[in-house]
């Protein structure tokens, strides 16, 4: 009955162990900036100290007027000891400096300078705090970007959000995200509409999803029927199932004759309004039939382009803990379906992806090409001091999803 039991190695690899690595490597090649804790640097943290050495000798500075008494001789000897001071510590800058640029020119992966590490109270536990990002830099790919807060509870919605075994749905206050695919329930043209909800008086209620995947659900679908000449006007695509409620779901699974098919209730990706199934339906006939090989193979192949993936395969059912399921389609946008597509990438393995590889500030972003669509896709993960994180984006021209585990996904279109 429960699908979790499977070694989902996403779930290892994929969440918190991914940002935290990263943070910490980012706090120790950004140390010369922060200059806060000796301890862990290299280089740079020995030429501070005397640096910090310096200031001290430099506070007598403000009493100097007392000891301006004590005669010339002792102010000549105070200036000159000041004097190298200054210059002694001026060098060191410099150097620090230098040998900063040469590290930061060599590990081309971590050129965030601000990084800190702040320690908390006076037992000295070290706290996880959130990276330092530098104000984007003239010339920089990410050159006049702007701060954008968001609740860190955002994390659970938008195009990208990982919903499975492991990352339970998280239900909006307020289901208006979820409309209607078609109200009039019955055949089309080119579909038909199902998916076994009924209205208190029993009466069948149609297919809703998210608003998100309409357009271009309806496209793919039309454009489905017209490349296969299967599809014909009595033997017709149906969206079997859409969005579903926690007791929908709740339902199918006591029902599931099958171990590993229907996801637990609340870990259903048909929670989002995002994924639909689909299936074939003919006219006077009332079993549902699934696809046939070729319909199959053109919905597979095509789907990226209009931005869906097709969810569970016998590939990754080991990662996804859902077996294969040719007729589950998933909206996440035409950059990232694509992306998955061409990368043979599952969401789990390409929201690890993201997080391991892109992260902002510490990485480079990923750039892709859809068509004569360019791409730029970076992870930014939640704040872990705050309510709310403070995301750099452009000032146009992009999307914000969360992943549903520990962080946003930006995407920016040119
Ligand atoms: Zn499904």
């Amino acid at each position: 009955m429960n699908n979790t039991p499977n070694p989902n190695r996403n779930t290892g690899g994929t969440q918190r162990p991914a940002q935290p690595q990263v943070n910490r490597n980012a706090q120790t090649a950004d140390r010369p900036a922060g200059a806060q804790r000796p301890a862990g640097a290299q280089r740079p943290a020995g030429a501070q100290r005397p640096a910090q050495q310096a200031k001290r000798p430099v506070q007598p500075q403000g009493k100097a007027p007392n000891g301006k008494k004590g005669g010339k001789k002792n102010k000549d000897l105070v200036l000159a000891v000041l004097a190298l001071i200054l210059v002694v510590a001026l060098a060191i800058t410099i150097l620090v400096c230098c040998i900063k640029a040469i590290v930061d020119t060599v590990n081309k992966n971590n050129n965030t300078p601000g990084t800190t590490i702040t320690t908390t109270g006076t037992t000295g536990t070290t706290a996880a705090t959130d990276p330092v990002y530098p104000t984007p830099a003239p010339g920089a790919w990410n050159e006049g970007f702007v701060t954008l807060s968001k609740p860190n509870t955002a994390i659970h919605e938008g195009d990208i959000i990982l919903v499975n075994g492991d990352h339970a749905y998280t239900f909006p206050s307020s289901l208006q995200l979820v409309e209607m695919l078609n109200k009039s329930y019955g055949w089309s043209t080119v579909y038909v509409l199902g998916n076994g909800m009924t209205y208190p008086d029993g009466t069948q209620k149609p297919v809703e999803l998210s608003r998100r995947v309409v357009a271009d659900l309806t496209a793919m679908l039309a454009d489905m029927k017209a490349a296969n000449s299967t599809l014909t006007d009595t033997r017709r695509l149906m969206i079997l199932s859409g969005y579903r409620t926690l007791e929908k779901q709740q339902e199918l699974y006591e029902n599931e004759t099958v171990e590993g098919l229907t996801a637990k209730p609340g870990h259903s990706e048909h929670h989002t309004g995002l994924t639909f199934d689909i299936r074939i339906s003919v006219k006077d006939k009332p079993e549902i039939e699934y696809l046939n090989d070729t319909e199959q193979a053109w919905i597979t192949e095509n789907c990226a382009k209009y931005g869906f993936i097709l969810r569970y395969t016998d590939d990754n059912k080991d990662i996804t803990g859902i077996l294969n399921e040719d007729w589950h389609f998933r909206y996440v946008g035409k950059a990232h379906a694509s992306y998955m597509a061409e990368n043979d990438l599952c969401l789990e393995e390409y929201v690890d992806m993201l997080r391991k590889n892109h992260h902002y500030g510490l990485q480079e972003p990923l750039n892709y090409k859809v068509g004569e669509t360019e791409y730029t896709i970076y992870y930014f993960p939640a704040s872990v001091e705050n309510d709310t994180t403070n995301i750099y984006v452009p000032s146009s021209n992009y999307e914000v999803s969360g992943n549903n585990v520990d962080g946003f996904i930006v995407t920016i279109t040119k």
